[in-house]
């Protein structure tokens, strides 16, 4: 059995949580130690103890873990995909690109480490100087889903620890295998003990641990909005720094002179991809009508040609959906959808077993069209394979759609005209614009994140990451 790690040492946990393969139920993953609320604390205090120590640590020491841990995971990419597409449903190749994203995170806050930057510059007052320099926070808490089980644990692990902080990762309970995988990689990268704990475990009893302890600094969650409300709450409450990344309901819109072949890829794949369980998935296709029934046609008969199958078998286009409850959710939207008037167009049956017999949750890519925007199907995250058509008259009409959600994460268009294209980047209201590119994937480098009610706190990953992980001091100095 795989136990948490607290305090430098592995230890069992209270109960015990089996790890299901989605695309065969009858294959356990492995066993896995789920903590309780005595021995999450019991890692808060690890972490504690750790702090002083490791918030003055070397840039040097920092770059050297880091960029280690990066190293191997890279090295590893093969066999910590295969787990991570075992245990998930997503395909391998996308399984494996995932693990290296998590390599190069490491590598990418290693350097970091190394150019905390600051700013000297002299007072208003003669004869005094003023420095600008940031410090880590403390304890951060790290509470994450299951549908990236390796590259969202290392965006938020990775700069914590560059910056100087020191973790109590919480993971999602479907998916404890990938991040037992990254923490026994840290357990044996050199950080001082209790710099970085693992505690696997419920949301409702280890997550809501680490938001009630005052000796957590900051909180950084990926998750439902359900769920990212109740960590606004708690944190607001003991005034903790916190920052949310939760669902989307992410628009791509088709224009008349888009490029057909462009607009149907960038739709296929961020609407069906890892099994449209993606926040930045595009669930609503925004269609000009003079390209309407066109697009329609070619993004069913592209459909037609997905492979839904075992997440490890080669050839799988898409893999199953990761549990009963979530399969459940995305069969009820397409009930939903069609008592509310629109038309399945292609796909939606369940599909119980695969060509060699394999129980899993599979389900064909669902295709829904004649909708109207107040439809549920069009303002609720469904987060399965389920994608939503809506037509619009024009450019201007299509923008005000895309627009017209309460979430705010990603945003795409296919288009040729550079007139839209500029005008879309300036006045889309999500926090990720893509112009003939699907709204999912994205570079490892670069800020991540949403606005409304997609996120809450500055950004992830890339350069911005320290705004959250670190907080800025001013000092002042009579020479
Ligand atoms: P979820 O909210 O159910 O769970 C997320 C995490 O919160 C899990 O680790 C869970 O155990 C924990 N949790 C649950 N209840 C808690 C509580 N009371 N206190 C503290 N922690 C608690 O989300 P999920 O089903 O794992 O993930 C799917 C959601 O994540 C979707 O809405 C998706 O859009 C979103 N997501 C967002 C991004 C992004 O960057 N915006 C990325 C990936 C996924």
């Amino acid at each position: 059995m795989n136990k948490n790690f607290i305090a430098g040492e592995w230890l069992d946990g209270a109960r015990v949580s089996r790890n299901i393969n989605p695309s065969d139920t009858r294959d356990l993953v492995g066993e896995y130690a789920q903590a309780d609320a005595a021995q999450t604390r019991l890692a808060i205090s690890a972490a504690e103890a750790a702090f002083p120590a490791w918030s003055l640590s070397t840039p040097q020491q920092r770059f050297d873990i880091l960029d280690a841990v990066g190293t191997e995971i890279l090295a590893r990419r093969a066999e910590l995909g295969d787990l991570l597409a075992r245990e998930e449903g997503k395909t391998l190749p996308e399984a494996i690109g995932e693990v290296a994203r998590a390599g190069n995170i490491f590598k990418f806050f290693a350097g970091e480490a190394l150019r905390p930057g600051g700013e000297a510059l002299p007072s208003v007052r003669p004869g005094v100087g003023v420095e600008i320099t940031r410090e880590a926070l403390g304890v951060v808490g790290i509470i994450t889903p299951w549908n990236f089980p390796i590259a969202i644990p290392a965006w938020k692990i990775a700069p914590a620890l560059a910056y100087g902080n020191c973790v109590v990762f919480k993971p999602a309970d479907l998916v404890p295998g990938s991040a037992w995988a990254l923490a026994e990689i840290l357990s044996r990268s050199g950080l001082p003990q209790g710099v970085f704990n693992l505690v696997m475990g419920r949301g409702s009893e280890v997550g809501a641990t680490l938001l009630d302890d005052p000796r957590i600094a900051a909180v950084t969650f990926t998750g439902s909005v359900a769920t990212g409300q109740k960590v606004a709450a708690a944190c607001v409450a003991r005034m903790a720094k916190f920052q949310l990344e939760m669902g989307g309901k992410n628009p791509m819109i088709v224009l008349d002179d888009a490029d057909l072949s462009v607009a149907v890829n960038c739709a296929v794949q961020s609407g069906y991809f890892s099994t449209g369980q993606r926040c930045t998935a595009s669930s609503r296709l925004i269609v000009t009508d003079g390209i309407h029934d066109r697009f329609v046609a070619a993004v069913i008969e592209k459909m037609k040609t997905l492979k839904v199958d075992d997440a490890r078998k080669a050839g799988t286009d898409i893999g199953p959906v990761v549990d009963q409850s979530q399969l459940g959710q995305d069969q009820a939207y397409l009930g939903i959808a069609q008592a509310e008037g629109a038309r399945l167009a292609f796909g939606g049956e369940a599909i119980e077993r695969n060509a060699e017999g394999q129980p899993g949750f599979y389900l064909r890519p669902a295709l829904i069209t004649d909708t109207t925007p107040e439809m549920r199907i069009n303002r609720e995250e469904v987060f399965g394979p389920v994608v939503s058509v809506l037509r619009a008259r024009d450019y201007e009409q299509a923008l005000l759609l895309a627009n017209d959600t309460p979430f705010g994460l990603a945003a795409g268009i296919a288009t040729t005209s550079l007139k839209h294209a500029t005008h879309f980047k300036r006045h889309s209201q999500a926090g990720m614009v893509m112009v003939n590119l699907p709204t999912a994937g994205v570079d490892y480098h670069v800020p991540f994140g949403g606005r409304k009610g997609s996120s809450y706190g500055p950004r992830e990953q890339g350069r911005f990451a320290a705004e959250f992980y670190t907080v800025v001091k001013t000092a002042y100095t009579m020479a």
